[in-house]
């Protein structure tokens, strides 16, 4: 059985539309979820101004939304984990549990990974926002019924810090510098702090996410565009920092941030950008470990179970919740780098 629901689609590059798509009744070991939110991600945005991959563009439009909360409606056979009524966060990463990567405990780099809202490797996988969903049991994650969907929807944005930072090695007690303060970059200010940094600064080229930074638990702020004492200050003795998450993926930042970072010290890349230039002289000079990291692996159940258990205030970085039906206004304001707010969409 289906049936139709509304769906935001994006049919090209800065040609977003709500319509309707057809919706497939829970089968077995699969769940159907009401979604109630859905945070607008760095993905998201660059699919509405991008549109799609030129594979794509001539056959299907693409739901963006990977983050995503809402409550069961129903389930397939075999299911026992959720019961409808359940409010759940749901895990935008599918992946096949039997290949090499997923068998050595690497199921994030799964040979056939699904993610939400995304074409890679020109496997188009729908994403969340709509009003309805169906996806496996095991994507469907529990909240409790006392996690309002608005703090839920953070999980896979949170998820994705979590990572992050576990990608950086030992974190406590160190200096640790984030370059970039939109939505990724705060939630790894949290995500950093929850981990036992010992200091935290944070840099971007405008002035309010550094106010917004600050109220998420960094300890300081540098606007980088300006303040170029602080800037001398960071980058003296070849650099202060121990490690730098670097979220913000223009080349002028990533610079900065391996000048601030200290000979044998670590950058984390988590934003991917074919325009990033990596200054790899001074990278080997200092002799300093470059390392990406990418969505996430499991860290997904442990955000959830983190923002269940309030273990950390997402509650600053929601700039607005609008409706979906609004969604073209709603990528506009999430697209503004200088609010550096998250924007979530509102399904009921
Ligand atoms: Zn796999």
């Amino acid at each position: 059985m289906s049936a139709l629901t509304s769906a935001i689609l994006i049919h090209g590059a800065d040609d977003l539309r709500v319509g309707e798509v057809e919706t497939l009744d829970p089968g077995p070991g699969e769940v159907s979820v009401r979604v109630t939110r859905g945070g607008i991600s760095t993905a998201d945005l660059a699919l509405y101004k991008n549109g799609l991959s030129k594979d794509l563009r001539q056959k299907q439009a693409l739901i963006p939304g990977s983050e995503i909360a809402g409550t069961v409606i129903a389930i397939g056979s075999g299911v026992n984990r959720v019961q409808p009524g359940d409010r759940v966060a749901v895990n935008p990463l599918q992946t096949c549990g039997y290949c090499l990567h997923c068998r050595a405990g690497r199921s994030l780099h799964c040979s056939e990974r699904r993610f939400f809202g995304s074409n890679e490797r020109s496997l188009p996988t729908q994403g969340g926002f709509r009003q309805t969903l169906t996806c496996t049991e095991s994507q469907a994650v529990p909240t409790g019924q006392d996690t309002p969907a608005d703090r839920a929807a953070f999980a896979a944005s949170f998820a994705q810090a979590l990572h992050a930072v576990r990608r950086s090695g030992t974190i406590a007690g160190q200096r640790v510098y984030i370059s970039g303060c939109g939505p990724v970059g705060l939630m790894t200010i949290l995500a950093a702090r929850h981990a036992g940094a010992r200091e935290i600064i944070a840099g971007d080229l405008t002035s309010k996410p550094l106010q917004l930074a600050l109220r998420l638990g960094a300890d300081s702020v540098i606007n980088v565009s300006t303040e170029t004492d602080a800037l001398k200050s960071l980058q003296s003795n070849q650099g202060m920092a121990d490690l730098a998450f670097e979220t913000a993926g223009t080349s002028v930042e990533t610079a900065m941030a391996l000048s601030f970072t200290r000979p044998g010290g670590r950058i984390i890349h988590m934003a991917p950008s074919g325009e990033t230039a990596l200054p790899l002289d001074l990278m080997i000079a200092k002799e300093i470990e470059c390392v990406g990291a990418f969505h996430f692996d499991d860290e997904f159940e442990w955000a959830v179970d983190l923002l269940a258990k309030r273990a950390v205030d997402v509650a600053p970085l929601l700039g607005a919740a609008m409706p979906f039906r609004n969604a073209r206004a709603a990528f506009d304001l999430a697209g503004d780098r200088a609010e550096a707010t998250k924007v979530q969409l509102v399904f009921e």
